[in-house]
């Protein structure tokens, strides 16, 4: 399971907190990441308790894909894949959508 995988990277990155008590964790996925949201939660809520994070709550910020066009420099939030950039172009690059990060930690 591919969500299963995230949450271990994620306990590994959460490790050097390990001493502390932490009540919230929050991260970032972007929506082209692939990554279920409601999956990502179940592994984390399987695995808390093992890992002493029992009192830690997951929270996930899903973020749409955005784009900036080659053509005019636009920076926009295709609608749906194929969607044409205002000037009529094509041609832009994901500048965000596909990320996976670690945006806040809340203690005790
Ligand atoms: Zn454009």
């Amino acid at each position: 399971m591919h969500e299963l995988s995230v949450v271990r990277a994620l306990l590994t990155q959460l490790e050097p907190y390990a001493h502390r008590k932490l009540t919230r964790v929050r991260i970032e996925v972007g929506n082209l990441s692939c990554v279920d949201g409601e999956r990502l939660q179940f592994c984390f809520d399987m695995v808390k308790q093992n890992a002493g994070l029992s009192g830690a709550e997951l929270i996930i910020d899903t973020v749409p894909a955005r784009v900036e066009c080659r053509a005019c420099g636009r920076h926009f939030a295709p609608s749906g894949p194929g969607d044409a950039c205002r000037c009529g172009s094509y041609d832009y690059i994901l500048t965000s959508g596909r990320q996976l990060l670690l945006t806040e930690i809340g203690f005790e």
